[in-house]
């Protein structure tokens, strides 16, 4: 393969790519019998910046699956972040100023970095810089602001392992306007404007501006933290501004909050509370279902205990037997389940709820106890009086 200045390379996906940044240097790649592509500029002494370029190149990739030459300006260490915020923010007029190198060896990295994406067959996708200000301004890149050369650095690099589906959402996302930013400044400043100072400015064009000369100042700040909400308050709001502050140790600007509109924030916090309150309202109507469900629960249970006492007690009436049944029912009420149910069913526990219904309420055995004799006598003392109830129950009677 071999490529020229100025040559346009048509490229698999069927676009057509202008190939080279400009410049006036005679630039050949070769594709080596190994495979490997090697690019051999001018005279050939870049190897040490070409194992930098394509280093920055595969560590971008490898994170994200694309590569910029954003990417790759900042892996070589010749842009940093606060200088890409700045050129963001419409604070410099073109980014290539704030490189840390001469324009000719951009020119060379740029031209290493396209060489080694092309040869791994990396798909070009080109993205809209817009600017972090209000105006939304397309940013610039290069000193000449040459066409084909803006377009080269607007140029991402996807990787060819996602799919065209993948590939398109992704393009879409980078090409999405940005945020407003408003900064959080660490440092005394005043509005390029009205001379005023503040808490958070906006920068216009290369200048802070307090957020009345912005016309931002009809916004409210919304602390970040309830993800929901801001999602919600983000949406609703026409105009909104992420606030953003620059932090010493880390080295970048981290997120703060938003600026929304104050109809849109009490909206949000409407539909926020709406939702605390349906599921508040969820939860009770599930209470309510269960105590139902429990009360149809037990009110069965008794029925079946009932049936049950008379039909080992058919000379029990049967309102007696409903009578033992309820306070069966009521006193497993907290813990009566379909299995504790079950064995409360069993014969054996059917006949100790009468024996003790019987003890009760037919014998002298609860008038025993309030005058103070033991238990086990009293029970002794009304056990043939028990027996004898039982043994009138067993056998049927007549009626009810
Ligand atoms: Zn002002």
């Amino acid at each position: 393969m071999s490529v020229r200045v100025g040559e346009h390379v048509a490229i698999p996906s069927g676009t057509v790519y202008p190939d080279l940044m400009g410049g006036t240097r005679s630039i050949m790649n070769t594709q080596h019998p190994t495979g490997q592509n090697v690019s051999s500029i001018g005279s050939g002494a870049h190897t040490k910046l070409e194992r930098r370029v394509v280093q920055a190149a595969k560590a971008a990739l490898e994170q994200q699956r694309f590569v910029t030459a954003i990417d790759v300006l900042m892996g070589v260490g010749w842009l940093s972040t606060p200088h890409v915020d700045q050129w963001r923010q419409r604070r410099t007029n073109y980014l290539e100023r704030l490189v840390m190198a001469s324009l000719g060896k951009i020119s060379t990295a740029m031209h290493i970095f396209r060489s080694w994406a092309k040869a791994r067959g990396l798909h070009p996708s080109e993205t809209v810089y817009l600017s972090h200000t209000r105006d939304r301004h397309p940013l610039r890149f290069s000193k000449s602001g040459d066409p084909s050369i803006e377009r080269a650095y607007r140029t991402h690099w996807v990787s060819p392992e996602l799919s065209e589906a993948k590939r398109e959402r992704l393009a879409e996302k980078q090409s999405r306007p940005t945020e407003l930013v408003v900064i959080l400044p660490l440092k005394e400043w005043t509005c390029t404007e009205c001379s005023a100072t503040g808490d958070l400015l906006f920068m216009e064009d290369g200048g802070p501006l307090c957020l009345r000369c912005a016309d931002l100042d009809h916004l409210v700040f919304l602390a970040a933290g309830n993800a929901a909400l801001t999602r919600r308050a983000n949406k609703a709001s026409t105009l909104s501004a992420v606030v953003m502050r620059f932090s010493r140790s880390r080295g970048r600007y981290e997120r703060q909050g938003i600026l929304v509109e104050e109809e849109a924030l009490a909206h949000a916090e409407h539909e926020c509370l709406a939702d605390e309150e349906a599921r508040q309202r969820r939860r009770l109507r599930e209470a309510e279902r269960r105590a139902g469900q429990d009360e149809l629960f037990l009110e069965e249970f008794a029925e079946e205990f009932a049936r049950e006492i008379k039909r080992l007690f058919p000379g029990c009436s049967l309102e007696r037997a409903e009578t033992i049944a309820c306070r069966a029912a009521a006193r497993g009420s907290d813990h009566v389940g379909r299995s504790a149910a079950g064995r409360a069913l069993q014969p054996d526990a059917v006949t100790l709820a009468v024996v003790a219904a019987a003890r009760h309420g037919d014998t002298a055995y609860d008038g025993l106890l309030m005058a103070g004799v033991p238990r086990p006598e009293a029970r002794d003392r009304v056990r043939s009086d028990v027996q004898r109830v039982l043994d009138e129950w067993r056998s049927p009677r007549q009626g009810p």
